[in-house]
């Protein structure tokens, strides 16, 4: 099967995510890669210890606006020069804005949040998480184009030392391609991107307080982990909006995510449960985060973390 995957740069750094989409799409079949915007040819190479074989590169820098409709028009654009069967996506704003319109343009299936390699013994069937993550669908996907994205952390990701030859792709853009771009990105100075970040330290209303959070910003610090809170928290303005994860906030899906004083709430977990590994704290046993943890401490956060500070240190 041939299978076309879309990757995204982040200044000009491929995404690990975009990574783990060219892993998934090489389990699949053979892969063509197609990339947007500014990004060196030595770092698209890369894509090829991935599994990679090709890149359709449309340099066209007004393609690193994260432009929806021109993005869809290139990938259906590369879909017939690489001869796809296949899409495959990590999810992310962009991806969930044009998944839905490439399937259209290429008269394709969509199947989004897949969280499984898919089962081809019988079809083509692929397992996809619903109701925010509280449960799984299996999906049989008809024969014919189908447009999947996948969440991350889907795969393992184990490099070769392959690289991919690089092919520019033209696309035939019109004015009304560009209608709607975005304008402007405001990344606040020396913080860790909360949706991108690898590691996460969390801290929920077990903390009692807003003055209580230096020893959540030091564990952080000390992992080079992003801080994030549950809802209430930033409800009470004791942390900013933008750190609030959750149903209602940012999905996280890092490697680990460390919970303190956070009950593990339905709705809390819909916005982590992707993440690798989670270390609840908690220091009462029967908090329901300890079911969903990997890992659980059973104490009092104001004995564990600066513990866990002085652990890590050594
Ligand atoms: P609490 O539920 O008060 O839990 C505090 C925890 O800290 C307890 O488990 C307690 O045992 C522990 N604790 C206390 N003291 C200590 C200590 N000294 N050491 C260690 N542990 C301690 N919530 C979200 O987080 N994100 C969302 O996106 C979200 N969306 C929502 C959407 C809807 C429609 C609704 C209805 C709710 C939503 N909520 C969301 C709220 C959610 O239901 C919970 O109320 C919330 O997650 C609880 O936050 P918490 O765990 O910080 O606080």
């Amino acid at each position: 099967m041939s299978v076309l995957v879309f990757i995204e740069a982040d200044n000009g750094v491929v995404k690990k995510s975009s990574l783990e989409a060219v892993a998934y799409g090489s389990k699949v079949g053979a892969v063509t890669v197609v990339a947007m915007g500014s990004i060196e040819a030595s770092e698209l190479a890369k894509v090829g210890n991935y599994g990679a074989e090709k890149v359709l590169h449309c340099s066209d820098d007004r393609l690193n606006d994260g432009v929806i409709s021109a993005t869809a028009k290139l990938i259906a654009e590369a879909v017939g020069q690489s001869g796809a069967e296949t899409v495959v996506m990590s999810r992310s704003s962009l991806v969930d804005a044009v998944a839905a319109r490439v399937a259209i343009k290429i008269g394709a299936s969509v199947v989004t949040n897949v969280q499984d390699l898919p089962d081809t013994s019988n079809g083509f069937v692929v397992k996809r998480g619903v109701f925010t993550g509280k449960a799984f669908a299996f999906v049989s996907v008809p024969d014919g184009k189908k447009v999947i994205t996948v969440t991350k952390n889907v795969v393992q990701l184990e490099p070769t030392s392959s690289e991919a030859a690089i092919e520019e792709i033209s696309v035939a853009f019109d004015d009304a391609d560009f209608g709607v771009k975005r304008i402007g990105v405001h990344k606040q100075e020396g913080d860790i991107l909360l949706p991108e970040a690898d590691l996460v330290v969390s801290a929920g209303r077990g903390m009692k307080g807003p003055e209580n959070w230096q020893m959540i910003e030091d564990l952080a610090t000390t992992l080079g982990a992003a801080t994030a809170c549950s809802k209430p928290v930033s409800d009470m303005d004791w942390r900013p909006h933008h750190e609030h994860v959750g149903q209602t906030g940012i999905k996280v899906a890092p490697q680990l995510y460390i919970a303190v004083g956070i009950s593990g709430a339905i709705q809390h977990l819909a916005g982590v449960n992707s993440s690798k590994v989670i270390v609840a704290i908690n220091k009462d046993p029967e908090a329901p985060f300890f079911k969903a943890a990997d890992y659980g401490v059973v104490g009092d956060a104001f004995e564990v973390v600066p513990k866990l500070i002085e652990a890590i240190k050594k």
